[in-house]
């Protein structure tokens, strides 16, 4: 061992004397002989010695332990007790000054040395010790991510600036506070909590990270998007000492990764996806059509004509710009879930999802071919611009994303050949199909605008007297020198073009009308002879009511001033709402009950009765019946066809008239046919009857001849 210097704390002279002899033999260096507590600070302080042996019985006013201890406050030295005895309160109190070592006089030259060795060795070890923590400490401080520690039990022991910032915990809250409380992570997406990292470290006793979008939740409520990992801390024994967690602010990284997925799906001239985002989103389209075959959709390759013109005349720059602000207009009549690309140069996507109706696809084409007709001022320069459309339907089984873009490049070209500023479907069967019944909405549009619609009339006769008591409205579609058109084929298409209730009023006011003018040609019960109509004018009785049936659509029902409507046509044509009867079907009632219940009742105002038409094909719910104001229940035709020969049509048929009349409603079945379902329906107690065996509908021009007659 090197020479130390040792301070010699000792009031009975000879052993200080002994003890400092000893020393020097060992090789160290005893500079002074102290002998009172004070006098052993003040010269400690004065010579830093690298060891103090004290003496704890002193015989002046500041004892050993007390001397010691002011010693090792001020300097980082070991010192050593020297006593003859000790009373174990004088042991403990010695204790708290954390000696290096006891000895006990009279000393022997080995046990002095042995523990000045130990002393020096044991000192050097906590200096050491000292030192990394100091070390760490300055680590842990400094760097950029969060860190904190918990013991075994979970509790916080440590957190680092860092750590404290993104909490908004101070490490003198936080230590002792489980890690739950302190470190709060939500998932970003479902704002679920997630477990606690350290605490999960600690109990599966391995390493843990948060999932990629946890937010830390600090203490002041702000949300922190963190990575974060946790890992439990053994000791040399291998035991577990605790956890340690070590967090970062994500925000920037988030942003970035963002913004760079962003960049590469996206066209940076339109902002629009750009083709790789557009063949991803088109593989998964091509994968849920396979997987689910209700799912549908259409592509649109969508190419503008005379592009390069524009290009070569007015420069690069101006392109661009007519690119940027063709973008917009091609969303105008998009929905969300469709996707619109820049493909490259002048070529754009679009991919309509859940469209299976041809329809639907060319109806958007041609609205996007309507988008861009009004001209771009781009600079100075009023430009007007066309494009040509390539349409692909899913019904065509494609497997690859490249062989559906082809077809629609194909489809595109041929548009384009045709004439620009058109679009065209690639399977050519269905484009001819699509193009009917666009034609056949343009020519609906015109019926309603130019009267081509004529309303037809069949009569409603009560089973017991054979008497007219209705006339049922239904309306055909008369084109100029061609077949009449039924209701079938063109009332679905007027309900989804948002045109039937338009067709409906215009029906009901031409009905309104007609029954007016026949009222006006005399009194006098009406019946059928052979299918043909006639007064029964020399009856005594009183004529019954004559009505009219008019069809309501249940779109009809969401019309807020269908009522005032309503009110209006009774008005104008000056027929009693006691005239008019409305059929509408079950439907009504499943899309809005409330407010369709709302409606009847203010309907009912106007003395009008209720029918609900179609009965037993629909819904069937019984419990409409008695929910809403209905007149007269009319039994659906499909029923009526089998009653004499289906037993279980049958009683399905006698249930129905039986609760109806329960609940105080008339019943009309409807397409009787035969003598003998008119017979059965008369026997089950049904009040009146519709079907050709009485008559089929006819115009009214006919009807008023007949009457005539
Ligand atoms: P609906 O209200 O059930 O009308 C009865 C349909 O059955 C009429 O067909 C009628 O001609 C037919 N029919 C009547 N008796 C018999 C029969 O004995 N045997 C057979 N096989 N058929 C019979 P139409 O005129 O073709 O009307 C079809 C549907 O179109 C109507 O069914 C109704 O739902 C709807 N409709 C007709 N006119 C209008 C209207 O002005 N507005 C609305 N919204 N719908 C209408
Ligand atoms: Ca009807
Ligand atoms: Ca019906």
């Amino acid at each position: 061992m090197d020479k130390k210097t040792i301070l010699v704390v000792e009031d009975e002279i000879v052993i200080a004397m002994d003890l400092q002899a000893t020393l020097i033999d060992l090789g160290h260096e005893v500079p002074e002989i102290i002998t009172s507590g004070e006098a052993a600070v003040q010269k400690a302080l004065e010579l830093r010695p690298d060891l103090v042996l004290m003496d704890i019985h002193l015989s002046g006013a500041m004892d050993g332990i007390t001397a010691a201890a002011a010693i090792t406050e001020a300097l980082d030295i070991p010192v050593i007790y020297l006593t003859a005895y000790a009373d174990e309160d004088t042991l403990k109190r010695a204790s708290f000054t954390a000696p290096f070592g006891y000895i006990l006089k009279p000393f022997e030259a080995r046990e002095l040395r042995a523990n000045i060795d130990i002393a020096f060795y044991k000192h050097s070890l906590e200096k050491t010790i000292k030192e990394h923590r100091q070390w760490l400490l300055a680590v842990l401080n400094s760097i950029s991510e969060g860190v904190a520690a918990s013991d075994t039990s979970g509790l916080i022991k440590f957190m680092n600036p860092v750590a404290e910032a993104l909490t908004g915990w101070t490490q003198t809250d936080a230590v002792g506070r489980s890690p739950a409380e302190v470190f709060r992570f939500l998932d970003e997406v479902t704002r679920n909590l997630i477990d606690s990292p350290l605490l999960k470290s600690l109990h599966e006793n391995h390493t843990v990270y948060l999932p990629e979008n946890a937010l830390l939740l600090s203490r002041q409520g702000r949300e922190i998007p963190v990575a974060d990992s946790a890992a439990p801390v053994y000791n040399d024994q291998g035991h577990l000492e605790g956890a340690v967690m070590v967090m970062r602010d994500s925000t920037e990284q988030r942003y970035m990764e963002a913004q760079l997925e962003h960049n590469a799906l996206h066209d940076a001239l339109t902002g629009l996806p750009n083709r790789a985002l557009f063949l991803d989103r088109l593989q998964q389209a091509i994968d849920r059509s396979r997987r689910s075959p209700e799912f549908g959709f259409a592509v649109m390759l969508l190419d503008l004509d005379r592009f390069k013109s524009i290009n070569d005349t007015l420069g690069h720059l101006v392109g661009d710009q007519l690119l940027v602000a063709i973008a917009p207009r091609l969303q105008t009549h998009l929905r969300n879930i469709d996707t619109v690309a820049r493909l490259g140069g002048d070529e754009f996507a679009v991919l309509l999802e859940d469209v299976t109706d041809v329809a639907v696809a060319c109806r958007t084409a041609e609205r996007i071919l309507e988008d861009l007709a009004p001209s771009f001022m781009i600079g100075n320069h009023d430009l007007l611009i066309t494009a040509s459309i390539g349409i692909v339907l899913s019904s065509i089984p494609y497997e690859q994303t490249t062989d559906l873009l082809r077809d629609a490049d194909i489809a595109m070209y041929r548009a384009k050949a045709r004439g620009r500023g058109d679009y065209e479907l690639f399977d050519l069967a269905m484009h001819s199909q699509a193009r009917k019944l666009m034609e056949r909405e343009h020519a609906l549009h015109h019926a309603i605008a130019h009267d081509e619609l004529v309303v037809h009339y069949q009569p409603i006769v009560s089973l017991a007297t054979h008497e007219v008591t209705s006339l049922e409205a239904l309306v055909r579609w008369q084109k100029p020198d061609e077949p009449l058109i039924y209701p079938d084929e063109f009332i679905t298409l007027a309900e989804e073009m948002g045109l039937i209730t338009t067709l409906d009023q215009w029906v009901i006011r031409e009905a309104c009308q007609q029954l007016q003018a026949w009222q006006q040609l005399g009194a006098g019960a009406w019946v059928l002879a052979d299918s043909h109509l006639a007064r029964r004018a020399n009856s005594t009785e009183p004529a019954p009511t004559l009505s009219i049936n008019v069809n309501l659509s249940s779109n009809h029902f969401a019309q807020k001033n269908l009522v005032e409507t309503f009110a209006s046509i009774l008005q104008d044509t000056g027929l009693s709402g006691h005239h008019l009867k409305l059929e509408i079907t079950e439907s009504v009632f499943i899309k809005n009950a409330k407010e369709a219940a709302a409606m009847l009742k203010q309907l009912k105002q106007l003395n009008v009765q209720i029918c609900l038409d179609d009965f037993g094909t629909g819904y069937s719910s019984f419990s409409y019946l008695h929910q809403f104001p209905i007149d007269i229940v009319k039994i659906d035709r499909s029923f009526i066809q089998d009653i004499g020969t289906d037993a279980e049509k049958l009683a399905i048929v006698r249930a129905i008239v039986g609760l109806c009349h329960t609940l105080g409603m008339a019943v009309t079945a409807e397409g009787i046919e035969t003598p003998q379902q008119r017979d059965i329906l008369q026997d089950l107690g049904c009040e009146y009857g519709q079907g050709y065996l009485f008559a089929k509908a006819t115009d009214g021009a006919t009807i008023t001849q007949s009457l005539r007659m």
